[in-house]
Order: C-alpha cells, then structure tokens, then sequence
C-alpha cells in the first residue's frame, strides 16, 4: 500500500521570506541595477527547470499561472469557498501551489519524489472551476490532472527508464541508451551540461537527438565545438550496432532568449571589464548552445574576484540527471555579507597550513591551492529547483585543477532555513546544545567543506603528449602500496568516469573534510571559537553528521534500492562509518517517544571523538581521495555502494528505523523571494508575507508579461510527443 503522506506537503509545511533587505539597501543605483536584469535573466531561466522535471510540469506552471492571475487569491477563496470548499481545503490547495512554484515543478527539488495536492481532485478541480478563469483553463485541467495525482510506481521518483521519471531523456531511453549517447559525445568532445537526449527511429536504425540548450534554432557552427551540428554514423563500442546522432540546438529557445536578453540589459550596469567579458560568453553560450563559451564566462567570473554583486547562471548542477552529468538551469544574485566573509578569507588565508592536516600524502594534495573567491552572500534571487546553503563552482573539473573557482556561502539561506523548532532523536540535554549551536556549527562545515572540502585533492591526467601531471616514479597508491599504472586521460573528467555516484561520492569527501578538519584548533579559532565553546562546536558538528545520517534514511527508496539526493547519500554513509567504528562512538536505540510512539534515540560519546571518531573517518577519506585521484571507479564503487547500503541484515536495523523517521520527519521549508521592480533610475525591493499566499503573490508579480504563457505553451507542445509513454 502507498504511504501518501510520503507525497504530500502538509499545510503546517513553514514558510521563510528569505530577507535581503539590509544587503540590497547598501547597494548603489547601479549594483541594483545589474542585480535586477541579472535576477530577470535567472528567473525566466528558472523556468526551465519546470520542462526538465516531469512532462506535466510545464502545463501544471501555466494552469496556475493563469489562474493566479484571474483574481486576487482572496477572490479566489471567497469564490470557492461559496462553492463548499472549506477553508482547510483552500489552504492544502495553497501548500501544493506553493510547493510546486518553489521546487520548479511537481517533485522535491531535495529528494526528487513526487509532490501531489493534500485534498482530493474533486475539490481541487471545484477551485479551478469557481474561478474567474474557469473556462480557459479546463483544458489544461483535463491534460494534467490525471498525473498530477498518479502514483504510479514509475511515477513516484524522479529516474530513468522504468526506475522513474526524467524529461532529460525521452520515455524510451534507458540506461543503455545514456551510456551510447555519453560514448558519443565523449568521442564528439560535447559537454552533456545544456544537452537532453530524444530517441526515435530512422529507417531500422536507432536515431538519437542531442539537443542543445540556446536561444538560437538556426543552422551553423557552435563556437567551440565547430562544425558539430547535424547527422552524425556511430558505431557504439557499447553495443556494437550502428546508430545516428543528430545534433541540434533551440532547446527552450524562448526562455533562452529571455536570458539573453535581460543579460544584455545588465551589461550595461557592469561593475567592470570583467563582468562585462563574463556576460558577453554567457550571451554567447546562451545563444549558441556553446558550453566552451560559458567555460570562457566562467574563467571571467573566477577572476572576478569579492564582487559586491555576485551572480552565476547556465546549466551547472548534475544532480536530476538519472546518469548525473546533464545540468539542471540555475541562476542566482546575492548580496556581499561582510561579517562573515571576513571569517571565511581568513580560512582561505590558512588554507596551506590546514590542508595538510588532511589524510592523504601531499602527491595527491593539488600542486599548489588555487585561492578560491569564498563570500558569505545574502541570496536576492535564486532561480532553480531549489536553494542551497553553499555553492562551489564552477563543476568544470578542468577549470577547478587549472585555474580555480569559487565558494560561496548563502548566509541567509543558511539562518532562515536552519531555525528548527523541534529537534527529533535526541535527548534533552543535546538538543538543549544542538538549539544553541547549530547555526555556529553548520557555518563552520559549511566553510570547510566548500573551501578544503571541494577545493582539496588532485587528479592524476596522462596527458596527450603521453606525460603525466605527477611523478611516476615516485608517487605510489597508499591503499596498494604500488606505483600508479591506470589514472584519468585528458579528456575524461571525474563526473564522466564516476557518472552516477560522482556528485554524492564527492559530497561525501567535502562533508568528511569538514568534520575532519573542524577538529583543528586553528580551523575553529578562525571562526572565533577557543577552548570550551570550540569543544562544543565540534562536538554539535559531529552531531548534526550523525543525526543527518539518520534523516537521510528519508530520502533512501527501498523498492528501488536507490538514493534520491546527493547529500543524504553522503551523510549516511558518513554515519555508517561512524557505527563502523564502534567502541561506543555512535549509539542508535529504539525506543518509544513521549507519544507512545516508536521513537530513535542516537547518541555520540563525546570522549571517543579524537580517539575513535577521527582515525576512522581518515581512513575513509584517504580512501575515497585515493580512488578520485587515481580515477579508481571500481574501488571507489564498491566502497561507496558498500557504504550507501540500507539493509536490515545486522544493528541497527536501518530499513526498519527508516519508517520511524519518516514518521517523525518534519516538512521542508519553502523560501519566498523579493522581486526587485525598476522605478525610473530606481530599483525598488518588495517583500510578501512568509505564507503560502505570500509566496505564491511573489510568482504573480514576477511575470507580468502577457506573452510568457504562450511562450511556454510552445515549448510544452514540443516536449509532448516525446513522453506519450
Ligand atoms: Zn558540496
């Protein structure tokens, strides 16, 4: 039987404006300027998170688009509510709306199961109908609403082939298809960042469709990538038989044009030369579907360095891609916060001197720490699926071990989001600490595991010219204790060959390196903690790790043995170790809670932390660096499968506990944004109510085109045809 509440947001789900106010106000006319045409760029392009969700996304988006902008919400409800919908039915209603704006499309952004609306069709299908708008939107009703409620088994997950759902593949893609399609772009040199892949067939041969992200549909050359575009014979070594690939490019090409557009606007507003290089590649990367352009706007942006104004935007995180190498579109402008950035250069400051305190011999430390940019920001706008806490970019693993990158530290996503009111499966005197000290702890791991985390370890290249970027004779394996044979070659990168574990195994080294070296007096005195506080703070921080592996178990589906979110995966396994370890380090009891309920205890032993703790998670991360380095996927694999394993073979029962934690889970909260109005010379900041109502208002304000819906329609037509299954 299905567990619907698993699929539900529930009215109580708390709601937090993410408050820019104090940063935006120190801005000048024309930093508010730039941060406007930047946030438009991010928020249309925001929108094509809708199309790379589920099929019936970008449909679900118009039919509330158009219906919140029939009538005021209170209309609305008084509207409905005349029609015997109750007021705890209108809110549920809300939720979903709500839910659905804020996770780009109707799965979780963080866990990627399937969102459906807490009230039944019927009553949700009264609403739409004692609207204003009644009768233009029966329509889209009538398309979507059978799988707005469905949950299918295929329909529960976002994956690919029959494991889930994806509309970065067409519905009849599976597995073997993405390793074909990766075999040729390799060979081709394509980065899969902007691309999807549509499957059909031509004659008795397999037809598969790169399509390029970009504004442009035209014909032509792809700055970059020359002549690629058009038919292309391939023999994949993969399954030996013949196949076509075409290459083309216009993959949401209205929304693509709204980027470029409102980041041609924003050049104008430019802080300096180099903003105004960065966006001209953008431009160009978004016009011609050229992920080398936006490579080069990247470079740009990496030089870039402490802009008061920070921004990044294209298709960058992998994690929804079933095959975890196509990127999801994100775009984002935040504020600088000074305070906290001062802390965070001063880690950058002492990088040399903690990195190595890491675990690894210096042969695998990169040959020298690229300085990267680390700001605490205050986040304005986030367009996307969701928001995170810290960023590391950019993922161009070629760029990162040459020339550097970025960490930035999104202060006040971090503070509305980590306002927890209840703590679960602790006792009272560690959520007594845990209350007190999260925030401070959360900020140091975030720092350590953005800047020595993502920012540590080296890979090992044979280049072309058959040199290698390391000493062969010298550096040996440590876990083999021989010479190094086998590593990556000039055209591979981590992603490719790691593939599906890559984002969550290196979630896994960054989080490691944070509670690793959190345990350095000198890492925590830069955050100003010394003597007993900073006991404390490790003490809360191996804490949260431990009990975050617990809440992992959320996002864990037994039925398809499959992790849905990078993160948890990591802190699991993380946990695992912990337990690992023994002699007490981490305890996890059944019990029952206060309820009557069956309740979890977990408890970490302070005392053992140096002494079992440490040596335990060093091996590890030696480990998953070793096998990074080396491009060692099958090690690396089997460890980390091993790792992620949810099983109720032996203690603590995992998969037994998992149905105690997701009883006891408490909802996501979602974040309502500012949108910024130009006034003149002026750029005015509005606010909205932390409320369901209120955020979905923000939607409402943000696009007062009247063409928008149009423009989406057409791009929803297009999709259709390739998901009938
Ligand atoms: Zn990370």
């Amino acid at each position: 039987m299905t567990d619907v509440s698993l699929y539900v947001l529930p009215s109580e789900t708390k709601i937090a404006l993410l408050d820019c106010q104090t940063a935006f106000n120190g801005l000048t006319s024309q930093e508010k300027l730039y941060a406007h045409y930047i946030s438009q760029a991010s928020w249309y392009g925001g929108l094509i998170c809708f199309i790379q969700t589920s099929p019936e996304s970008p449909g679900i988006f118009l039919l509330f688009h158009k219906l919140f902008r029939g009538q005021s919400l209170e209309e609305l409800q008084s509207s409905a509510e005349a029609n015997g919908i109750t007021k705890e039915e209108f809110q549920a209603f809300l939720t979903y709306a709500a839910g659905f704006l804020s996770n780009a499309g109707n799965y979780k952004a963080f866990g990627d199961s399937k969102i459906i609306p807490n009230l039944p069709k019927e009553k949700f299908e009264k609403i739409l109908m004692s609207s204003k708008v009644a009768t233009e939107i029966s329509g889209l009703w009538k398309e979507v609403s059978e799988r707005m409620y469905s949950l299918e088994d295929r329909l529960r997950e976002l994956g690919l082939g029959k494991k889930g759902i994806t509309t970065y593949f067409s519905s009849n893609c599976d597995i073997e298809d993405a390793k074909v399609a990766q075999e040729f772009m390799s060979a081709k040199d394509i980065s899969p960042y902007n691309t999807r892949l549509f499957k059909t067939k031509e004659g008795d041969k397999v037809c598969y469709e790169v399509r390029l992200a970009s504004s442009s549909t035209a014909e032509g050359d792809v700055p970059g990538c020359g002549s690629i575009l058009g038919s292309h014979e391939f023999t994949p070594k993969e399954t030996g038989k013949p196949c076509v690939f075409k290459v083309t490019r216009g993959d949401y090409s209205d929304l693509m044009a709204l980027v470029v557009e409102n980041l041609t606007k924003a050049m104008k507003y430019a802080a300096n030369e180099t903003e105004k290089k960065m966006l001209s590649s953008y431009i160009q990367s978004f016009t011609t579907g050229s992920i080398p352009e936006h490579k080069e706007g990247s470079r740009h942006w990496i030089k870039n360095k402490g802009p008061i104004v920070e921004t990044y935007i294209g298709f960058i995180e992998s994690y929804r891609d079933p095959f975890g190498v196509r990127g999801e579109f994100e775009g984002f402008v935040a504020v600088v916060n000074k305070e906290m950035s001062a802390k965070f250069t001063e880690l950058v400051n002492q990088a040399e001197h903690l990195l190595p305190l890491l675990p690894w011999p210096a042969a695998f430390e990169k040959d020298k720490f690229l300085r990267p940019d680390f700001t605490s920001l205050d986040v304005l706008t986030f367009g996307g699926s969701g928001i995170p806490a810290g960023i590391n970019i950019p993922n161009y693993d070629d760029i990162r071990q040459d020339e550097g990158f970025k960490n930035v530290s999104l202060g006040n996503v971090l503070i509305a989001g980590y306002k927890e009111d209840k703590v679960s499966f602790l006792d009272e005197e560690d959520k007594e600490l845990f209350v007190k000290l999260k925030i401070q702890a959360f900020e140091v791991q975030v720092g350590l595991h953005e800047l020595l985390g993502h920012g540590s370890g080296k890979l090992f290249i044979k280049n072309e010219d058959g040199t290698y970027n390391f000493d062969q004779e010298s550096v040996e394996n440590p876990e083999t204790n021989q010479k190094i044979t086998e590593c990556y070659n000039e055209n591979e990168t981590w992603d490719s060959r790691f593939s599906t574990i890559s984002s969550s195994y290196e979630e896994c080294r960054a989080e490691c390196v944070g509670i690793y070296l959190c345990l350095s007096t000198d890492a925590l005195r830069i955050f100003g903690f010394k003597d007993e506080t900073a006991d404390d703070i490790i003490y809360v921080n191996w804490l949260i790790m431990a009990r975050s592996g617990l809440l992992a178990l959320e996002f864990y589906s037994p039925e398809t043995r499959a992790w849905r979110q990078a993160h948890m995966q990591a802190r699991f396994c993380i946990l695992r170790v912990m337990l690992e370890a023994g002699q007490g380090l981490v305890t996890i009891t059944k019990t029952t809670g206060d309820d009557g309920k069956e309740d979890i205890l977990l408890k970490l032993d302070r005392s053992k932390i140096i002494g079992v703790g440490k040596p335990a998670i060093g091996k590890f991360l030696k480990k998953l660096q070793v096998y990074k380095s080396v491009g060692d996927v099958e090690s690396g694999k089997k460890m980390y499968d091993y790792y992620s394993d949810v099983h109720d073979r032996d203690e603590p029962h995992f998969l037994s506990l998992r149905s105690i934690v997701l009883d006891r889970k408490q909802p996501r909260r979602m974040f309502v944004q500012h949108n910024t109005v130009v006034q003149g010379e002026n750029v005015d900041l509005k606010s909205y109510d932390s409320s369901a109502a209120g955020l979905i208002q923000s939607w409402v304000d943000r696009f007062p085109e009247d063409d928008l819906a149009d423009k989406m329609m057409k791009l929803w037509e297009k999709e259709k045809p390739y998901f009938t299954d």
